[in-house]
Order: structure tokens, then sequence, then C-alpha cells
């Protein structure tokens, strides 16, 4: 819906009724709480490069946060608008089975996500292989009820290779881990997979832990 707004100009930074323009539209929800409301406009200022900002005050009582919303403005009578800052993430959640025996994984993997999403796509990938990492070697300590300290002191390829007995995660595990070393060493061995690849892989290696947690206690309820 196109609305009426008032905004500053630069040079004199003026913000008066004397300026008026159009928006198409306010932005649909908070990024920061992510909840719908109708936001307030506390500032808004022309760029005459075409990208104007407006400030949003977030109207719900719990939030009260102040956001910036971007236009297009260039050329044109009615602003048009593209995104809002800064952008609130909402992490991927995983069950309870997995956030029971590796608690971590969830943390580093939801770290990895918000680098994966603010460009830092070097940087997630690395992250992606150390959540991966704690995930099989808390499978291993926390549900196998292997050695402590061997699992810790030795590589995850050979972790792999010699404690994970159930077949469908070693193999999904194996290869995510030649993904995952790739992200972290300075030679690619495996140059037509990526970051997207290698979360695919964790996300089975996921269902298969979880699955056999399950399995596993399904069968100890109902002897
Ligand atoms: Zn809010």
């Amino acid at each position: 819906m196109s609305r009426s707004i008032k905004y500053a100009r630069p040079g004199d930074g003026k913000y008066s009724a004397e300026y008026f323009t159009n928006v198409n539209r306010y932005p649909d929800k908070c990024p920061i709480c992510n909840v719908v409301l109708e936001p307030r406009i506390i500032y808004a200022s022309y760029s005459i490069n075409g990208n104007s900002e407006i400030v949003f005050f977030c109207t719900k009582r719990e939030c009260q946060s102040l956001f910036i919303s971007y236009y297009f403005s260039g050329d044109i009578t009615e602003w048009q608008y593209l995104r809002s800052a800064p952008h609130n993430l909402v992490t991927p959640e995983f069950s309870e089975e997995i956030n029971e025996i590796s608690p971590l994984f969830k943390v580093i993997y939801g770290q990895a996500y918000i680098a994966e999403n603010s460009a830092l796509n070097h940087i997630a990938g690395m992250g992606y292989r150390k959540a991966l990492e704690f995930l099989i070697k808390d499978y291993l300590i926390n549900f196998l009820e292997k050695e402590r300290v061997s699992i810790e002191k030795k590589l995850l390829g050979k972790c792999i290779k010699d404690d994970v007995d159930n077949s469908n995660i070693k193999q999904v595990a194996e290869r995510a881990v030649w993904i995952g070393n790739d992200e972290t060493h300075y030679v690619r061995k495996w140059e037509t997979k990526d970051v997207s690849d290698l979360k695919k892989l964790i996300d089975v290696t996921v269902h298969w832990i979880s699955s056999e947690i399950i399995t596993k206690r399904v069968i100890e309820e109902m002897q």
C-alpha cells in the first residue's frame, strides 16, 4: 500500500513537512523480533545515489528496537522497498535427541549458518566442518559410550573409520568429512563440491544418528 512520508534532504538535513514523497510500502515485519506490526517512522533520509534510508521504530512492547529500511529512490516518485537491517536470522533447530547428545553441535552449526548468510562463505565451511566433528565425537562418547580420551585425541576421519559401526552413518559422515576438510585446507580435492553439499551430508548424518537413537529407545521401552 502506497504511503506518504516526510523526509530529509542531504545538505540541510532538515526533516520537515516541506519534503514529501511516497513509499510503495512499509516493511512487512520487524527484522529484529520478526513480529508483524505497524512500525513508526523516526526519520527518513533521501539520497541522490538512489539508496534512501528510513529509520523505523518497532512498536512491539517487548522489542522497541530501531531498524533501518533501505529504499530505491532514484528518478522515481515512489520509493521502492528493498530490505531491512539488522537482519536477525533464525538459526536451524534440531531434534531433542541430537541436542541431548551434542548441545554444542546446534550452537556451532548456528554460527556457521549466520556466517553463510552474511556472505562469509569461507568461514561458514570451516564452521560446518567443526559442527560435524562435535556431532560425531559426541555421538561416539555420549551415545555409543566410547572412551572419551581416545575419541578426543583421534582425527575425525579415523574415529569414523574405527568407531562408527552403523554403515549409513559411516558412509555419509565419511563423505561429509572429505568435503569438510576441503573447507579448511589450502588445496581443494573435491572441486565440484561446496558448502551446500557439506550441509546436505551433515543433514543426512543428523537424520541417521537421530534414527539410531530413536530406534534404540523404542526397543528398550517396548521389550
Ligand atoms: Zn521488533
